[in-house]
């Protein structure tokens, strides 16, 4: 049995934190509509169903992602399988990226780029 001491009084900032499980955003809601998704696509990867290979699912994906205004809608979401969300995200970055380095590059007289530090 550990020890009780007692609390000086003062809650500390991360009180109630049990990590992932309740991400900011990620409420009841979400979950219920996660399963939802879930459920509609009969857990199956989609990306791997429209390609022609049966895969089970392991998560929800925003077809059209958040950071590019996709909602969480029902319309908007499709079973995944760790695979495709990863090599989705990948590319999502990369594109992200992409676009950060044509708006930041700079070039000499040369021609020659140079980059920020
Ligand atoms: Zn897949």
């Amino acid at each position: 049995m550990a020890k009780y001491k007692p609390s000086t009084g003062k809650t500390p900032s991360n009180w109630g934190y049990r990590g992932s499980r309740h991400v900011r955003g990620y409420g009841a809601a979400w979950v219920k509509l996660r399963d939802w998704v879930m459920e509609h696509d009969q857990y199956l990867c989609q990306p791997c169903k429209r390609a022609g290979r049966v895969t089970p699912a392991t998560e929800v994906d925003h077809i059209k992602p958040k950071s590019l205004g996709g909602e969480d809608d029902a319309d908007n979401l499709e079973a995944i399988c760790t695979d495709c969300h990863k090599a989705k995200t990948q590319r999502e970055a990369a594109e992200a990226q992409g676009k950060t380095i044509k708006q930041r590059i700079r070039y000499d007289v040369k021609g020659n780029v140079i980059w920020p530090d």
